[in-house]
């Protein structure tokens, strides 16, 4: 039993992944003393992988049917529009929200989809939120600007950078190394100077490495090839082990230390233009060189989510509820299931959404997703509403040859879980959701779990 007056630190590192740790083990002692001393293993990511949704999931401890993040792109309730998506649009209480309630201390950095909440403690909202970087409350700013002298963390490699990877990979490899380290040390700085319970910060840089350099690491690949691109992710997981090293030491004994990943990551060499075989199923129409979304009775939005246009629900709904619904959906499975290209199956499966999510925000979810395997990924460039030329289904040549999001099935892409602390279990190999971690993290503070959260906590 975890002692009394827990204490837990959080370690979050987007993306990262088991296959890379495993496979570097022996140059990451930090990570080969958790597998070795702690509780290691996998992270189940919700369906879609993407990690808006995986984080929200993490920090509510729902499915996606209940917080309400269906995607990074979200579609606006009563619309063909998109948006991206928001802290604001969860429809759920955040694990720092329920520890804050129950009295705890909490200090919150850069984990994506947070927000500025009204909590004990402080927080520093990470991506997708609309303070990104901003300090709150006003006293933590001023001790960051007073130390640091800056007004807000940058917490995630700038856009522009981000843009120009393919012309300039040494300056995004090294701007990445400066942001993670600066985020290590404005993160120990507050972990020794502030007062807390419950302490978590989030590395952006796992994810942003490996959509770019996947075909370096991974041996299976389709395009692997050795360079100098291998040394340098692998550089950055010796980085970031011994950023996880310093942590280790400058807690007390009495912590509870967890580090995760919300997803993994797996191999994309070709995108599948759902949208254009939607049209040579007949369920799509294009006017003018864009989708037709009023006289289509179904479009996919980039991510493998296939929406249908519903009669009373779309502006200019098709598509019955009922029946037509049902059959409509049955025979896109259908034809999407049974489609091989060039002898290869780009789809491991197609859901409907009643399939993979429950609870009060079911019906904003798509109607079917689509579960690439992997190798394979949704296309989402050039602009996805843009018709691309009919007859092309295959995009061989992807931006990025790793993935994770465009969609895969969770068991293809897991993150991480290690666990160490005073009275922990060890060694325990483990496979979680990511929902189980919330009523983890409640249980080790002694606090009780909400009914309607998802997941289980971990035996420790
Ligand atoms: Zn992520």
């Amino acid at each position: 039993m975890p002692a009394k007056k827990s204490k837990i630190l959080v370690l979050g590192f987007d993306g990262a992944s088991p296959k890379l740790i495993d496979q570097w083990i022996e140059d990451l002692p930090t990570f080969k003393r958790l597998k070795t001393h702690g509780i290691f293993g996998h992270t189940i990511p919700p369906i879609p992988a993407q990690t808006p949704v995986a984080w929200t999931t993490f920090m509510t401890g729902k499915n996606p049917g209940k917080h309400g993040i269906f995607s990074f792109m979200m579609r606006k309730k009563g619309s063909y529009r998109r948006q991206i998506a928001q802290p604001s649009m969860t429809n759920s209480k955040t694990i720092w929200h329920l520890l804050s309630e129950g009295g705890k201390k909490v200090g919150v950095i850069n984990v994506p989809m947070s927000d500025a909440e009204q909590i004990k403690g402080f927080i520093i909202p990470g991506f997708l939120s609309p303070t990104e970087g901003t300090p709150h409350p006003e006293k933590i700013k001023n001790i960051i600007s007073r130390k640091f002298g800056i007004e807000s963390l940058t917490g995630d490699v700038e856009t522009e950078i981000l843009r120009n990877v393919d012309k300039a990979p040494e300056k995004f490899f090294k701007r990445t190394n400066e942001i993670t380290e600066e985020t290590a040390q404005i993160s120990q700085f507050l972990a020794q100077k502030e007062d807390w319970d419950f302490f978590m910060t989030v590395f952006m840089s796992t994810d942003r490495i490996q959509h770019f350099f996947w075909n370096y690491v991974d041996s299976t690949h389709e395009q692997h090839e050795k360079n100098k691109f291998t040394q340098l992710v692998k550089d950055h997981y010796v980085k970031l082990d011994g950023i996880m090293k310093d942590f280790l030491e400058l807690i007390d004994k009495e912590t509870i230390v967890i580090v995760l990943s919300d997803h993994g990551f797996c191999q994309v060499s070709k995108e599948l233009v759902i949208n254009n075989y939607l049209e040579e199923l007949g369920f799509l129409k294009a006017k003018n060189d864009r989708v037709d979304l009023e006289r289509s009775e179904a479009v996919s939005y980039g991510y493998g989510d296939i929406w249908l246009n519903v009669k009373n629900r779309e502006p200019q709904g098709l598509i019955k509820l009922g029946k037509e619904y049902e059959k409509t959906r049955n025979a896109i499975i259908q034809a999407l299931k049974n489609l091989r290209m060039d002898g290869e199956k780009p789809f491991k499966d197609i859901k409907k959404r009643e399939e993979i999510y429950w609870g009060e925000q079911l019906s904003n979810g798509p109607d079917l997703m689509a579960i690439f395997n992997t190798g394979w990924q949704a296309a989402r460039r050039p602009e996805i509403m843009e018709k691309q030329p009919s007859g092309t289904y295959v995009n061989e040549k992807p931006r990025w040859s790793g993935g994770h999001d465009g969609t895969h099935d969770p068991v293809d892409v897991p993150g991480i879980i290690g666990i160490i602390g005073p009275n922990t279990q060890k060694p325990l190999k483990i496979q979680v959701h990511l929902w189980d971690l919330a009523p983890t993290i409640l249980q080790i503070m002694n606090m009780p779990i909400p009914h309607d959260m998802d997941g289980q906590p971990i035996q420790l």
